[in-house]
């Protein structure tokens, strides 16, 4: 039940949130080179925890607010993708970059997908760690948003090498100096669109393509 009352306040509020993925089920693995790339079942838990009031006009933080709300988990199908530490040795990407380097690829992966699955961004959605769980490595995921899954995250995995190919690219092409709306940087991110390093993104994607099988 959501109670509403009319106002008019100076500010406008935008939710923080964190999720976790666990693997329920590896479907399919396809080596890429030390990567691999996957396709199974996910949980999804998903948590509001928190929201910032920004200043209508400039966005500047006025403060930020705690919530206790309950988790709410989805269960759904998602690929994903993992390197290893001698690939980001070789791809010259430190420990201190690297979860923005993966949040950042993760990011313009899911701007990209519309273009491969018909979907739009807020169909999918994402969780990128330094250490998962359950692969024991980088990782980043991208799954269907609806409860069973939609299909997207399948078909992401099927056009796999096209897909982070035109990622790599799109960020690769970008004039920005630090990351930006048409490249790494995501109206629904839930951490503020922080950390998020493009160029070690590029130099990750890059690496990660190197093993990719021609399709
Ligand atoms: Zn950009
Ligand atoms: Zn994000």
């Amino acid at each position: 039940m959501a109670l509403v009352e009319e106002a008019d306040p100076p500010y406008s509020t935008t939710a923080r949130d964190t999720t976790a993925v666990s693997v329920l089920d590896t479907t399919t693995e396809v080596p890429w080179g030390d990567s691999r790339l996957c396709f199974g079942s996910v949980e999804v838990t998903h948590q509001v925890v928190s929201f910032l009031r920004r200043k209508l006009i400039t966005g500047e933080v006025l403060g930020e607010s705690r919530l206790d709300l309950p988790p709410r988990t989805l269960r759904t199908r998602g690929v994903w993708w993992t390197v290893t530490e001698d690939q980001l040795d070789a791809a010259r990407i430190a420990p201190e970059q690297l979860p923005g380097a993966l949040h950042a690829a993760e990011h313009a992966s899911i701007g990209m997908l519309p273009l491969f699955a018909t979907c739009d961004r807020w169909d999918i959605g994402g969780v990128s760690v330094p250490l998962h769980p359950d692969t024991l490595l980088p990782t980043v995921f991208v799954y269907d948003g609806h409860h069973g899954g939609a299909g997207f995250a399948e078909r992401a995995f099927h056009t796999a090498r096209r897909w982070l190919t035109a990622t790599r690219e799109a960020i690769a092409a970008c004039e920005c100096e630090t990351g930006c709306p048409s490249c790494v940087q995501s109206p629904k991110c839930g951490n503020g669109n922080d950390p998020l390093d493009k160029y070690a993104a590029v130099r990750l994607l890059s690496a990660l393509l190197a093993g990719a099988p021609a399709e």
